[in-house]
């Protein structure tokens, strides 16, 4: 019996529950390296939120910025803001740029509700913002929650305004309603995608009229609050950037606290998995670069997204110094896209294939392919670079577990690995799995978190 038994452990592949082995030390380091995370979480509510404070953190660090011409040299590090939008970091390598470069890429924007460029009216003697979603929501889930309201208002004459309503315990948060029960014997007909339409989230942000005898006293009202807070007038929402994002604390889920809720773990919690692990690598041989992308829920387009020439723009400059061809440093290149993948639902099997679903608290999923129907939009790692991250997860105590983000022609999704795979360069995605993905409260299990900065860590400290 003895013998079989072993036989078995040497033969199968089995994934096995990371509480199952995980030491007393390293059961601290995860609750402190999560606390950091749930710090960054609540501060970090757009992709500008995001970048500042992941500055913020980097200069504690030792990080400074970057500045075209720098001459660097082993052990330097550097940030490189990409407006404000997206971040690029690096510590230089002992080695030159010619071996390549260790890339981290993950995402900080999140799917949320758009203002409109002209979302300000009246309706029946209460104001309102129009939005447009962004990104892969479930509209239902975004009516009657807390809503807070962050982002810029930039004016004619350039100035940048920062708007936050809503974080503050006193200050005063904002709504999508919804149809009451009574009287929603149409919609609760419809399905899911039609109930809630597209131009009905709208977000309710007051009541009191203006004190005059003149038309749109509501709004007129809203707009003097506005005025007075940020100096800003109607025709400045034409060049805003304001999101609705659900006004939820970072909190705590599960008796045994072993979970985290919070708005946009998709993909921030990859993103600081990243920074950390950019923070704590020593010395390392290969240069080294955490990137903090903006635009991957809409398709990675624009001047912040992974396909933007802003990533090229900075590693041709690390490369330049170095005397080293960028086409050169990239095919000697590896990336790690860092993002996070569905883990199982028991409430809803039927959309995953149990062997190859990603399990809470099973460790960091890998994802040799993403994408949908015949692995359509997907770059799909070599079998080589998925045989390299097993040996320097094992050799680093890693706990990963292979897995594919639904039943075949179930669905899907991608991520920014295929820019990264297009541009020459080894790419693979790893990242933490998550419950209720893309809603305003997602879920994720601490002990995954910690594996995932330690994925991180193992692929920037490799040899
Ligand atoms: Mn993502
Ligand atoms: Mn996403």
């Amino acid at each position: 019996m003895e013998e079989k038994k072993d036989y078995r452990a040497e033969l199968f592949y089995e994934p096995k529950n990371g509480y199952d082995r995980l030491s007393s030390e390293e059961a601290g380091k995860l609750e402190g390296y999560c606390e950091g995370y749930k710090a960054y979480l609540n501060v970090a509510r757009t992709e500008r939120e995001a970048v500042n404070e992941a500055i913020a953190l980097a200069e504690r660090e030792g990080f400074v910025e970057y500045a075209p011409g720098m001459s660097l040299s082993a052990g330097d590090k550097v940030w490189f803001s990409n407006r404000g939008k997206a971040l690029m970091l690096a510590v230089i390598g002992k080695k030159s740029a010619a071996e390549g470069l260790v890339i981290a890429a993950a995402h900080v924007d999140s799917p949320r509700l758009d203002l409109k460029q002209v979302p300000l009216y009246e309706d029946t003697e209460m104001a309102f913002f129009k939005t447009h979603y962004y990104g892969g929501i479930k509209k239902y889930q975004w009516t009657s929650i807390p809503l807070e309201l962050h982002g810029v208002v930039v004016k004619k004459d350039g100035e940048v305004v920062d708007v936050v309503i809503g974080r503050d315990k006193d200050d005063p948060q904002l709504v999508v309603n919804d149809l009451l029960p009574h009287l929603a014997a149409d919609q609760m007909k419809k399905t899911l995608s039609e109930a809630i339409p597209g131009e009905n989230l709208n977000i309710l942000i007051g009541s009191v009229p203006y004190d005059d005898e003149g038309s749109d006293r509501v709004k007129l009202a809203v707009m003097s609050i506005l005025n007075s807070r940020y100096g800003i007038t109607e025709e400045d929402f034409i060049s805003a950037e304001l999101y609705a994002v659900p006004g939820f604390d970072v909190r705590d889920i599960g008796l045994d606290r072993s979970l985290i809720g919070g708005y946009g773990h998709d993909d921030r919690v990859c993103a600081y998995a990243e920074l950390r692990a950019i923070f704590d690598v020593e010395e390392p041989e290969r240069t080294c670069v955490c990137i903090l992308a903006d635009k991957e829920e809409t398709g990675s387009d624009g001047v912040s997204g992974m396909k933007s020439q802003a990533f090229e723009w900075f590693v041709s400059r690390l490369c330049e110094q170095q005397g080293v061809s960028l086409v050169d440093c990239f095919a000697k290149s590896m990336c790690v896209s860092a993002d996070v993948t569905a883990a199982f639902d028991p409430n809803w099997p039927e959309v995953s294939e149990k062997r190859n679903a990603a399990k809470i608290n099973y460790g960091v999923g890998l994802n040799k392919f993403t994408g949908s129907r015949g692995k359509a939009g997907t770059s799909d790692a070599p079998a080589e670079l998925v045989a390299y991250m097993r040996r320097i997860l094992d050799e680093n105590g890693v706990q990963w577990q292979m897995c594919e983000l639904g039943k075949v022609d179930q669905g899907g999704g991608g991520t920014v690995a295929m820019y990264m795979a297009n541009r020459n360069i080894d790419t693979i995605d790893a990242g933490v799995p998550v419950l209720s993905m893309h809603a305003p409260f997602e879920v994720v299990s601490k002990y995954d978190c910690y594996m995932t900065y330690k994925t991180m860590l193992a692929a920037y400290s490799a040899k």
